[in-house]
């Protein structure tokens, strides 16, 4: 079809004028906030989150901005300060660069990061993509090529406590009905810390025998367990479960390629590596090492974009990819392709607020515990970018600091 000069005009209208020339990032700011979770504490060795009756737990939490000339800002909330500690390395670096050179910046700033583990482009890059999903109004997973409304939901525990929470094997089993009831298709067990494996077996036995045969079971010891050994006797109580996957077991951090290969040798039940992995290349050498089953992706730790080259990766390796932790990036990477199973809901718990329910967002997006629907489903939000709003005037009562680079 031929277009005259006229009709060649009105679609260049079609393009907003605030468009006319790609956004340039002018700024970039970290928000630091502070909030509590209630009857919550830290475990034993001051890491595991737990529950606690009547104590209260205090966390920070972290907002990127980047701000352009067109006045479009992109949004990321989430990451631990940790993320946030390299930003002055190349913070000038993106200051000048145009909002849709993510592959340039992805390649740039892994190299520039290569000597402190590449930490710290995931919440760039997501603020990027949200960037872009506003340009062109349109939410990311629409960008992406995806075509999910909603996606399934595994609810996924804190760790086990002794606080008369999940307390024994029986208490697990008894959370593990409650959220069939509610709707949740599957159910992935955090255990103890420093439990007799007795009791991590038991306690497979108890979820398996309750609600096997009913929802997609999932133990993640979270690098818990001492010993080779530990790994191994849970691994076979998994297997007598049939439980879908086994998560990062043992105390070698996840990072063992030799060790999980062994351990696959040992046991039935695929095994579920990668989360402790940063970056594209190591995750896939461990699948082809045949030391994982399912490759674990994190938009964190690499962004969309990493998490996507992983995501095509594992397909053409003929794998699923299982993303890490509840948000609403991971809702549009999950919307946005074939091979993923369950967006991870959590941390989720009978009688405690989830770890991610705070009113940081103003528009109704929440993961907690009763946010599914009756099928375990969770929405993919379908406004632009990630297509949640983020209520600034609750960030500033709760904000505990702000960095600018500009
Ligand atoms: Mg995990």
């Amino acid at each position: 079809m031929r277009l005259d000069a006229a009709a060649r005009t009105d679609m260049n209208r079609l393009i907003p004028s605030a468009h006319m020339h790609d956004p340039i990032i002018t700024a970039i700011e970290v928000h630091e906030y502070q909030y509590s979770l209630r009857n919550m504490a830290r475990d034993y060795n001051g890491f595991n989150m737990v529950y606690a009756p009547d104590e209260k737990l205090e966390l920070k939490g972290h907002i990127l901005c980047i701000h352009t000339d067109s006045g479009l800002v992109g949004e990321f909330s989430g990451g631990t300060l940790a993320e946030y500690m390299t930003l002055p390395m190349f913070a000038q670096y993106l200051i000048g660069k145009s909002i849709f050179e993510r592959e340039r910046i992805y390649s740039d700033v892994k190299r520039a990061l290569r000597q402190v583990a590449r930490i710290g482009i995931g919440p760039v890059d997501v603020a990027l993509w949200d960037l872009a999903g506003k340009y062109f109004e349109s939410p990311i997973y629409k960008l992406l090529g995806g075509h999910k409304e909603s996606v399934p939901c595994y609810a996924s525990t804190y760790h086990g406590d002794e606080n008369g929470g999940l307390s024994t094997p029986e208490a697990y089993a008894d959370f593990a009905e409650q959220c069939l009831e509610i709707g949740y298709p599957a159910f992935k067990i955090h255990g103890w810390g420093r439990a007799p494996i007795a009791q991590e077996v038991a306690t497979v036995q108890a979820v398996g025998n309750r609600v096997g045969g009913k929802m997609d079971l999932m133990l993640d010891p979270a690098c818990e367990y001492t010993t080779f050994a530990d790994a191994v006797k849970a691994g076979r109580a998994c297997d007598d479960h049939d439980f879908m996957w086994y998560e990062d077991p043992y105390r070698d951090g996840g990072i063992s390629q030799f060790a999980h290969r062994k351990l696959r040798q040992l046991i039935r039940t695929p095994l579920l590596l990668t989360e402790h992995v940063r970056s594209l290349e190591p995750r896939i050498d461990f699948a082809i090492a045949e030391a994982t089953d399912y490759v674990r992706g994190d938009v964190i730790f690499d962004g969309i974009t990493g998490a996507m080259k992983l995501a095509h990766a594992a397909e053409a390796l003929g794998l699923d990819i299982e993303f890490h932790g509840a948000g609403p990036a991971q809702r549009h990477c999950l919307a946005a392709i074939r091979n993923t199973n369950y967006y991870e809901m959590g941390l989720l718990h009978p009688k405690a607020q989830a770890s991610n329910d705070t009113p940081l967002y103003k528009d109704g997006y929440r993961d907690s515990l009763d946010a599914v629907d009756p099928n375990g489903h969770v929405p993919v939000p379908n406004k632009p970018g990630l297509g949640v709003e983020i209520d600034w005037d609750w960030v500033e009562k709760h904000r505990s600091g702000v960095t600018k680079y500009a």
